[in-house]
């Protein structure tokens, strides 16, 4: 009876405080508390880097763009992940990195191909020589 006294509670508080904040408005305005770049989110995005000189911001190399986490702070930073330029870089990067493997893998047994083929006109060319 306890447990699920206490269990029904908690579900309550989770649901309730995430409605809201969704329905009521704050009656004042709330002090900006800045948020600061985190190095254990490179943990999770390996394309995070922090800015030198201002740690309310953080830098991706895959777009090579410097974004704000001040309002944010891993929120921004899973916005920016999500957003469809981030995506389209990710997605470039990764195209050009697997084309590339591509041409070389097809590259090779063709090369190959065009290699016996020569050795084999050689040859014939040797043999008709020979004969005649
Ligand atoms: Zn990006």
């Amino acid at each position: 009876m306890d447990s699920a006294g206490r269990y029904s509670q908690v579900t309550n508080t989770a649901g309730s405080s995430a409605s809201s904040s969704n329905l009521t408005t704050p009656p004042r305005k709330k002090k900006k508390r800045l948020q600061k770049y985190r190095v254990e989110w490179e943990k999770e995005q390996a394309w995070l880097e922090s800015v030198h000189n201002n740690s309310y911001e953080a830098h991706c190399t895959v777009c090579r763009r410097t974004f704000s986490v001040a309002h944010g702070g891993q929120w921004d930073v899973k916005q920016h992940a999500s957003s469809n330029g981030h995506i389209r870089n990710m997605r470039d990067n990764r195209t050009r990195g697997t084309l590339d493997q591509f041409v070389l893998h097809q590259a090779t047994p063709e090369a190959d191909v065009v290699y016996k083929k020569n050795i084999f006109l050689m040859l014939c060319g040797n043999v008709m020589n020979m004969s005649i």
